[in-house]
């Protein structure tokens, strides 16, 4: 069975502690998808010069934010690593533009969300990451390469979110208004819209010239998760948005392709059997 490609919007760390309407959603996808046997992680956190894979086989939980109530520092997700499958995407990449790395293990846009989708922490989790010195077009390819993993039983994951601006958010947090602003609207429709007609180019343009787009997304990096996701995937399958709506500026949408019935069968079958 060919693995699905799923998105997630992140959000605030605090979703890895909160029960509410994200952290829900989050926990609602692992019943849209076959177990994996591995997943593989590309972060809006792990932004580097070059493109590096965790080696380590026992990775850290990274705390990698500040302000934040002690409780969250407490988190761990001791996911096994797989160094295997880390060799694995190093070839798929191509050996000369790729490197393991053990300086890296998993930052909070991989824990906060699978916790919730994995609480058992017993799927192994290896994370790619972002090379700042790519092209978007380099971007794009790269990530096709690594579609193969899909007939593996690997879940190739993003996170980032759809809008991410942090300057825009703290103005939100000193004055009342929480209503998304237009640019977030717009920025949001735009992929929505890229995504479901599979319009890779009209994706690869939306940064940094899509509506918005400057304000959607002042830097990349919580950006290019959904490009990654996006070339994974092909036409033949098909597009659900489990998760739509904004926390503040912050579009929460999360794309999962290869939304098939037999893949909800599968994933159903696994909740029933581990509850
Ligand atoms: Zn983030």
């Amino acid at each position: 069975m060919r693995m699905p490609v799923l998105f997630v919007g992140h959000g605030s760390p605090m979703n890895a502690i909160e029960d509410n309407e994200w952290s829900r959603g989050f926990r609602s996808l692992s019943e849209l998808v076959p177990r994996p046997r591995a997943i593989l992680m590309v972060s809006g956190h792990w932004y580097t010069n070059g493109t590096l894979i965790t080696g380590n086989e026992r990775p850290e939980t990274i705390h990698d934010f500040y302000g934040f109530p002690r409780e969250l520092f407490a988190v761990q997700y001791p996911a096994p690593g797989d160094v295997d499958l880390a060799r694995q995407v190093r070839k798929l990449i191509g050996e000369e533009r790729s490197e393991l790395s053990n300086e890296w293990g998993f930052d909070h846009g991989t824990w906060t969300v699978l916790r919730w989708m994995y609480p058992q922490a017993d799927i192994p989790v290896i994370q790619l990451s972002i090379n700042a010195k790519l092209t978007m077009a380099e971007h794009l390819d790269l990530a096709k390469s690594l579609a193969p993993l899909r007939d593996d039983r690997v879940l190739i994951m993003g996170s980032g979110n759809v809008t991410h601006n942090l300057r825009d958010l703290m103005r939100q947090m000193q004055t009342p208004d929480f209503s998304p602003p237009d640019w977030a609207l717009n920025f949001d429709e735009a992929v929505k819209k890229a995504v479901t007609t599979r319009d890779r180019k009209s994706l690869i343009d939306l940064w940094p010239n899509g509506p918005g787009a400057r304000q959607a997304h002042p830097t990349p990096d919580h950006f290019l998760p959904i490009l990654y996701t996006a070339a994974a995937a092909d036409h033949a399958d098909q597009v659900r948005f489990q998760i739509e709506g904004f926390d503040r500026s912050f579009s929460m949408r999360s794309i999962l392709y290869g939304y098939t019935f037999l893949n909800v069968v599968a994933g159903l079958a696994r909740v029933i059997n581990t509850s």
